[in-house]
């Protein structure tokens, strides 16, 4: 592992200030992915300023019934929440699909948005792999590709990348229509989350829209006031990253599909809203056929790699059952 420097701040603008100066620097949350990087020589940082116990471990009502949830939350303390079980369960369920017990422990929320792929290629540093090293190419597209994206990657050209987002907690985030708030050199902004994260385009090396050296300090959830539900297709039942994953949430009445918020995990290179899926629903009926109808509008635009088409169907099938489920609820 590469030398580096740990530094600590008084505060969240001491903290930013100290890695505006370090254009190699990274904040330190958990440090269960970066860390992890570091020891592969994936992440070779000058400077880790950690920010894991300056960042705020509360999660706050806001006036209009909604949730702040401080970055330094523990994932396992965000699952546990009552208000969270019981107003956002969708979030709840993400979370305690991911990782294992020591995990949530440790990671913090404003790290979990920000891991990094899973991607065999990217995290072995004698491969060819366009967002480790740009323009070196992209291991997965002809080798092993089982588990990356079916929508939105980049197919040919240097900015070529099929790979996945690896985060539960981010679908569901999605879903809810949360805004990420960050403290950065030229102050505070907010980001949606849908545009946090950016599809790879011509550079893969840019998981998200963040500035150099921006902070995030917190998450605002919206109230929901619809049911909701997470669920997560792996390999195995724990310890395994989403082959398909879904949030969603919905209002049915007199039998019809009145509101429908659906995002998707393990299908794109950025947690995926699935815009078409719900436009195709609302005002149809609730029923399998309007579920099936709504995800093939959807995945219309998919475009499998040699090893993964089996997505497409798990996707649809996802889709279905979910909303079917949440029907029952809904009633
Ligand atoms: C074996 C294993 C299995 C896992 N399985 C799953 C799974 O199934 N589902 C899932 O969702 N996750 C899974 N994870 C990932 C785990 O959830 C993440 O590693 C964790 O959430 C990262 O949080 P952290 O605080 O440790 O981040 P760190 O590793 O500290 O940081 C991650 C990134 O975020 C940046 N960062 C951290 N905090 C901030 C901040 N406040 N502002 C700006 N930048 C910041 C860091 O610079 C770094 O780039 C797994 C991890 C492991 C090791
Ligand atoms: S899919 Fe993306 S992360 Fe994986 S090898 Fe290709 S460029 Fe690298």
């Amino acid at each position: 592992m590469r030398e580096f420097r740990y530094e600590r701040a008084a505060d969240p603008a001491a903290a930013v200030a100290l890695l505006a100066d370090e254009p190699h620097g990274a904040f330190l949350g958990g440090g269960t992915n970066l860390v992890d990087l570091m020891k592969l020589g994936v992440a070779t940082p000058d400077v880790l300023v950690d920010v894991r116990e300056l960042a705020s471990r509360e999660v706050t009502e806001l006036p209009d019934g909604g949730l702040r949830i401080g970055a330094g939350v523990p994932n396992a303390d965000l699952a546990a929440d009552r208000r969270v079980r019981e107003r956002f369960p969708v979030l709840a369920q993400a979370l305690l699909a991911g990782a294992s017990g020591q995990l949530r422990n440790r990671a913090t929320t404003g790290g979990n948005l920000l891991q990094r792929t899973r991607c065999g290629y990217f995290t072995d540093v004698t491969r060819p792999c366009n967002k480790r090293s740009p323009g070196t190419g992209c291991g997965a597209l002809e080798g092993v590709h089982r588990n990356h994206a079916i929508l939105g990657q980049t197919l040919e050209g240097p900015g070529t990348c099929v790979a996945t987002h690896p985060s539960d907690m981010a679908v569901a985030l999605l879903a809810l229509d949360a805004v990420v708030r960050v403290l950065g050199p030229d102050g505070e902004r907010s980001i949606p989350l849908a545009e946090l994260h950016r599809l790879p385009g011509d550079d893969p090396s840019r998981d998200t829209t963040l500035r150099h050296g921006e902070l995030i300090t917190a998450l605002d959830l919206p109230p929901l006031d619809l049911p909701s539900r997470y669920r997560k297709v792996r390999d195995r039942a724990s310890f395994a990253f989403a082959l398909v994953s879904i949030a969603a949430a919905l209002r049915v009445e007199d039998g019809v599909v009145r509101e429908v918020r659906l995002a998707l995990g393990g299908v794109a290179h950025t947690p995926w809203r699935s815009r078409a899926a719900e436009q195709a629903l609302v005002g149809q009926p609730a029923t399998e056929e309007s579920f099936a109808a709504a995800a093939d509008a959807e995945l219309a635009a998919a475009t499998p790699l040699r090893d993964n088409t089996f997505k497409v169907p798990l996707t649809r099938n996802l889709v279905v059952r979910t909303l079917l489920e949440l029907t029952g609820a809904a009633a």
